[in-house]
């Protein structure tokens, strides 16, 4: 009989799986068939071969096969199990450091075994430590396969793992579903081959280069996994056009009054960006648009102008921010621009009182208030819109892929143009936000003078100061920004105070402020509205400031610690001067003797580049996709086997041929799916 488990059959109820075991699949992320047809070997064993003892070298991976000639345990210098292995052409030592009862009995003095271990010259000639051994007589027959080493966690054991693997390979449906000029095209062999290949490779097969998975089997499931990625990406956005948005017609008159009332022209790319987005608002679907600029490239008019597309249709715009200091700032730049043309923007804030927070939850629920703006945490209480046709999310990065979901899911239907100052690289924008359309502001307003980094040892603190003297007394403002203390938020808090107050006794002449993350809203708002209007010189802060404020008098940063920091964190730090025509310079203290190869090399990308895209590549590959876009955090699977940068060319092609394939062959675009669902399934939804 045909084997016909489907790979997304679950695992209750298979016989032999035991609750305990499942469980401990399932902390190998393996909930059904296909979960274990994937669980692919880390390394091999080649027990196909015995190695006559007098054969061996030492570094080798050897199976021997002989008879214990002497066994015994010794005290001195450390507790150890020593046995020696005899065969026809010589003796090995076996060395044990930790072992069991049950070990000493089985290796007693005239057994029969087969070691499997590595090499190495001892003082009393090879020996192996800690070898895998099994009683076997010497006619026993070897394996005819190379044995696979799983990823395992802690009570299951290799041979369980095997045996269910195994079993998998056995019982479930490999049947090929893709057409097979599809991967033949790709000089890729068949799923059922592959799968084969990698779990009990042939001995002779080319080892180096299944274990650097670049063999042509590793590259098939690659190949299929993000096909099942691609495909779902394409369901999703064509899902959504399915669904009903308001059309807005192109503004006739309030774009043209606001950019009218501007002190300056928009740029080429900034013009470009604003059409295509006008272009998606116009029709009846829902936009999903990332707008992509490095910071200070000029997003917010953009978003401005898109509100009031909106707004001119008689509808309702909304603006998120992460933070209160930047929905803040959204607001009083929006009010700046906005209420001369005579629209009512409302504020929702945490620091408002009870009252006035009502009355502008009813103003946004009659429709009264045209531009609402707040921080995303505000949103997900309770806000009722009476006609919400775009929402716009500022720092789409800083909330993560889940919370782009529930929004998404709010109410009816509006239109949603994401901002992000982290440039997403190719390949992430190509994998895990295919189902968005990019707009990319890839010019700065003009007059822009370049920001001058320095990398400053700790040692030379006192030179620093002397910098930030010297730029408030010119009357510019500056940046003090304290380390970021992941261990502790206390330690954090604690340490930005510390700074503060020693900064004021370094600097009696200056006005110093002071804000973290731990302040109340009202507090922090006073705190930036002083330090925007010039009252404050120096602002001691802890990363709170890190997305988007804008005052462009300020030209000096300090950042403390920045080793500590992720690249992009840094970039968008630096980006909070050079906002004036002020020359600006961005000062990275680190602490010398302390820093690791990664934090070295991190600070000389930062130092190097000033190119978002270019520090964006670089971190990807410093710290890979998860961490890169907080898609981990949001429990998001990531991709198991494919690595978008080792098989970027599969990328390219998965997604061409995802289109192709839900086109001309639907039936198998719905069975590759069906297969890798459960996998692919949490792909879907981002
Ligand atoms: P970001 O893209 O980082 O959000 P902002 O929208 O805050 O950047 O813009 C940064 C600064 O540049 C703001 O002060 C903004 O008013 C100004 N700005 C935006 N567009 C232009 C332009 N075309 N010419 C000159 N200044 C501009
Ligand atoms: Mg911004």
């Amino acid at each position: 009989m045909a084997p016909t488990l489907p790979a997304n059959s679950k695992l209750d109820g298979i016989k032999g799986m035991t609750p305990a075991l499942q469980g401990r699949l399932a902390k190998l992320g393996i909930v059904n068939v296909q979960g274990l047809l994937l669980h692919l070997p880390l390394r091999y064993l080649d027990e196909t071969r015995i190695t006559p003892i007098r054969e061996l070298r030492a570094g080798e991976q050897a199976q021997v096969q002989g008879e214990i000639v002497h066994a015994e345990v010794q005290y001195r210098p450390r507790k150890a199990l020593i046995c020696r292995l005899r065969d026809d052409t010589g003796q090995l030592v076996l060395r044990f450091l930790h072992f069991y009862p049950s070990q000493v009995a089985s290796l007693k003095e005239g057994k029969h075994i087969r070691a499997f271990g590595e090499v190495r010259g001892g003082f009393f000639g090879w020996e192996m430590v800690h070898p895998q051994c099994k009683q076997a007589e010497e006619d026993a027959p070897v394996a005819d396969a190379l044995t696979p080493l799983y990823p395992t966690t802690a009570g299951l054991s290799q041979a369980t793992l095997r045996k269910w693997i195994s079993w998998a390979l056995q019982q479930a449906d490999t049947a090929e579903i893709l057409p097979p000029a599809t991967y033949q095209a790709l000089g890729l062999p068949a799923f059922a081959d592959s799968l084969r290949q990698l779990h009990h490779p042939e001995p002779g097969v080319d080892l180096a280069s299944i274990e650097s998975r670049d063999h042509l089997a590793w590259r098939r499931l690659a190949f299929d996994e993000l096909l099942a990625q691609q495909l779902s990406m394409l369901k999703h956005h064509a899902r959504r056009r399915h669904q009903g948005a308001p059309a807005l017609a192109q503004s006739k008159s309030l774009v043209t009054a606001l950019l009218r009332s501007l002190p300056f022209a928009l740029t080429q790319a900034q013009q470009h960006v604003a059409v295509e987005i006008s272009r998606d608002l116009q029709q009846s679907h829902p936009m999903q648009r990332l707008l992509q600029g490095d910071v200070g490239s000029g997003k917010t008019i953009v978003a401005a102008m898109a509100a009031l597309q909106a707004i001119e249709n008689g509808w309702q715009a909304a603006i998120m921010a992460p933070t209160e200091i930047l929905a803040e700032q959204h607001y009083q730049k929006m009010q700046g621009w906005l209420a001369p043309l005579g629209i009512q923007v409302a504020w929702l804030s945490g620091s408002q009182g009870k009252k006035e927070r009502r009355e502008m939850m009813a103003a946004v629920e009659k429709g009264e208030a045209q531009l609402v703006i707040g921080t995303h945490a505000l949103f997900q209480d309770q806000v009722v819109f009476k006609r919400l046709a775009l929402a716009i999310v500022d720092e789409q990065h800083r909330f993560g892929v889940q919370q782009r979901l529930s929004l998404r899911q709010k109410g009816v239907q509006p239109h949603q143009l994401m901002m992000s100052a982290t440039p997403i690289p190719r390949t992430l924008s190509m994998s895990y936000f295919a189902d968005l359309d990019v707009s990319v502001i890839d010019e700065l307003p003009p007059g822009r003078t370049p920001i001058v980094t320095r990398l400053v040892s700790d040692a030379r603190r006192d030179e620093v100061l002397e910098r930030v003297q010297q730029a408030c007394m010119e009357g510019r403002q500056a940046y003090w920004v304290c380390p970021l203390i992941e261990e502790s938020e206390a330690l954090q808090l604690q340490t930005v105070t510390d700074t503060y107050e020693s900064l004021r006794e370094t600097f009696p002449q200056l006005r110093v402020g002071l804000v973290h993350g731990r302040m109340k809203p009202v507090e922090k708002q006073a705190v930036m509205a002083a330090f925007s209007a010039g009252e404050t010189q120096l602002l001691v802060a802890t990363t709170v400031i890190e997305v988007g404020v804008d005052v462009p008098n300020a030209s000096l940063m300090v950042i403390e610690h920045a080793e500590r920091m992720g690249l992009a964190q840094l970039h968008q730090l630096r980006g909070r001067v050079g906002r004036g025509a002020a020359k600006s310079s961005c000062i990275l203290l680190y602490q010398d003797g302390k820093l690791s190869e990664t934090a070295r090399a991190r600070l000389r990308i930062i130092y190097e580049s000033s190119d978002g895209f270019a520090i964006a590549q670089a971190d990807l590959a410093l710290r890979g996709p998860g961490e890169f876009m907080g898609v981990r955090q949001s429990g998001l699977p990531m991709l198991k086997i494919a690595d978008l940068e080792r098989d970027q060319d599969l990328l390219e092609s998965a997604r061409d041929i995802a289109a192709k394939l839900l086109e001309q062959v639907p039936q198998a675009a719905e069975a590759h799916l069906a297969r890798w669902l459960g996998h692919a399934e949490e792909l879907v939804k981002v």
